[in-house]
């Protein structure tokens, strides 16, 4: 299915989520006719279809916060895309990251103001571990080992990554799974402690698995 059979609706749109690459968090949704798309796939810069201004959009045009597009993917029926993008700055006109920053609660009824947002798990925890970090009032134990400092987390990163090597060794699935949640937990607390962003993590995580698998040996 190219360009040509996607299932256009009848203003001649499909809609497309805007989704960063490397965390995963959906950022926007907006529509793209078939030029939009073309000059999306043509310039690796995000393009849409305003259907307010009924014209041709490039994402950032007046704001600056552009989204570079890495990969176009399509749905099963052909009316929906997924722009994988680097976002450059926040994506929201209203200055937010992601448009999708209130929720509706089960009866209905507008939360304003979460702070982990409808993000991917690992991002809510490091939104989480961000607010303890920077809570004063709060007792956690996040915060207990944010204060201890490298030597505290590198104990406890040490400690729990042996007990995984033990899980793995002898245990059962249920207590790998556990172990390996603490090892990621602390891990997380580490890079927090050194102001490191998940997003540089995973940019090297993607980086690694975008080689070939030799080459990803070599660069260890
Ligand atoms: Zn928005």
């Amino acid at each position: 299915m190219g360009l040509n059979a996607l299932n256009y609706d009848d203003q001649g749109l499909v809609s497309v989520v805007a989704r960063e690459a490397q965390t995963g968090e959906v950022r926007m949704v907006a529509y793209a006719d078939r030029t939009a798309i073309e000059r999306t796939l043509k310039t690796s810069q995000a393009h849409f279809f305003s259907r307010t201004r009924q014209k041709l959009w490039k994402k950032g045009e007046s704001s600056g916060n552009t989204m570079t597009v890495r990969e176009v993917w399509i749905d099963c029926d052909g009316d929906t895309l997924i722009y994988l993008v680097d976002p450059k700055g926040p994506s929201c006109h209203t200055g937010a990251n992601t448009c999708f920053f209130r929720e509706l609660d089960s009866a209905g009824r507008l939360v304003e103001g979460s702070s982990v947002g409808a993000a991917p798990t690992l991002l809510r925890l490091e939104r989480i571990l961000r607010e303890r970090q920077a809570s004063t009032a709060e007792r956690s134990y996040t915060k207990s080992l944010l204060d201890g400092g490298p030597t505290k987390v590198d104990a406890k990163v040490r400690e729990e990554a042996e007990e995984l090597g033990q899980a793995l060794i002898g245990e059962s699935d249920d207590r790998v799974v556990s172990e390996a949640g603490d090892v990621l937990y602390h891990l997380l607390v580490g890079l927090a402690l050194r102001n490191i962003s998940l997003r540089d993590l995973l940019a090297v995580l993607s980086k690694r698995f975008s080689k070939s698998g030799h080459q990803e040996k070599a660069s260890r």
